[in-house]
């Protein structure tokens, strides 16, 4: 197959518009077959639901090309079921979970001219999204782009911060993927960003005294006896990176503790890292708390030990290099 003219290395992560996307309607209460389309447009009522209310969810996965030259999705079940407890609490209709994969397959297969080669870096973005766009109708669409590889170059850690409380986003309903966290956390992202910080660190709202996770990324930790700390909480999005990542370690035969942390036990980690599709883990290498900034051990050059090797071993499995749990790689082509 012809691949486009692209140079892979120089992609980034803003939108390209591809050949095909996907969409199904909900009208008179049940979903249509759906189809593929090449129009990347979407045309609206002014009365559409996403415009007053928010109400739309959205998922991102991705497709690799694997060394030996197929094009996969990696568990896009876990997005399926995601998107459906996303919908459910938005009050939107679920889109079948094998429905789902299935129109992830299609468009990707579709689209497979853009799906960036092995060893490039880059992958091919995989968004599918739900919006409310009349009463009681709804239009779900997956639209695919290639985007470049996250860090290009050497990885270097980041600086955080913990945001004043005037300026922090309600989290509470952060176990949805959806649009209304990302607008209540844009404005102190944008605020982290003008004081030097890549990200925020947001606290559980009723106490303050736990780490919930990012804007848009879940967090782990490894402690200086080497074990891995993963938050647990009930308002943070149930990231697949983290849960893939957790069961990565298990096999390599870290000691893995799922528990509430608290901020105060930051000081106390040797390495911290953000976990979600985009970077995989990005490693965090201070944060500036209200007691004052935290430097963690693995320094502010290069990923700690843990955290390389976690991430080594799960973009092994996504890119075919090693061998994957039962059920987690799905082949398209
Ligand atoms: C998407 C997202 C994540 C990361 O989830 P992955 O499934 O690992 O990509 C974490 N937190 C929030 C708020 C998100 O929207």
């Amino acid at each position: 197959m012809q691949k486009k003219d692209i140079d892979w290395s120089k992609l980034g992560f803003g939108y390209t518009p591809t050949d095909y996307r996907f969409e199904a309607h909900w009208k008179d209460g049940k979903w249509d077959e759906g189809k593929m389309i090449t129009d990347p447009n979407i045309e609206l009522s002014e009365a559409a639901c996403v415009f007053h209310y928010a109400q739309c969810c959205f998922e991102g996965l991705k497709a690799y090309t694997t060394v030996k030259g197929d094009i996969v999705t990696f568990r896009p079940d876990l997005n399926a079921e995601r998107m459906m407890g996303s919908a459910e609490r938005l009050e939107m209709p679920a889109f079948p979970k094998e429905k789902f994969i299935q129109a992830v397959k299609d468009v990707v297969a579709a689209n497979a001219a853009w799906v960036p080669p092995y060893g490039t870096g880059a992958t091919l973005y995989i968004r599918p999204v739900m919006i409310g766009s009349g009463p009681h109708e709804f239009i779900f669409r997956i639209f695919v782009m290639p985007v470049g590889a996250y860090f290009k170059g050497a990885i270097k850690p980041l600086k955080l911060t913990v945001p004043e409380f005037d300026r922090a986003a309600p989290r509470g309903t952060g176990h949805i993927k959806a649009g209304l966290n990302y607008a209540m956390s844009l404005h102190p992202t944008m605020e982290a960003h003008r004081h030097g910080y890549a990200e925020n660190i947001y606290l559980d709202p009723a106490t303050r005294t736990y780490i919930e996770e990012t804007g848009g990324a879940n967090l782990i930790f490894v402690d200086k006896e080497g074990t891995i700390i993963v938050p647990k909480s009930d308002s943070i999005l149930p990231s697949v990176t983290r849960r893939s990542l957790i069961e990565v370690a298990k096999r390599l035969g870290y000691k893995v503790v799922e528990r509430p942390v608290k901020l105060a036990e930051l000081k106390d980690m040797a390495e911290g890292a953000l976990c979600g599709t985009a970077a995989v883990l990005a490693p965090i290498g201070m944060v500036n708390t209200p007691d004052g900034d935290i430097y963690f051990p693995s320094g502010m050059e290069k990923m700690g030990p843990v955290c390389t090797k976690l991430r080594e071993t799960l973009t092994g499995i996504q890119m075919g290099r090693i061998e994957a749990p039962k059920g987690w790689i799905h082949v398209i082509e």
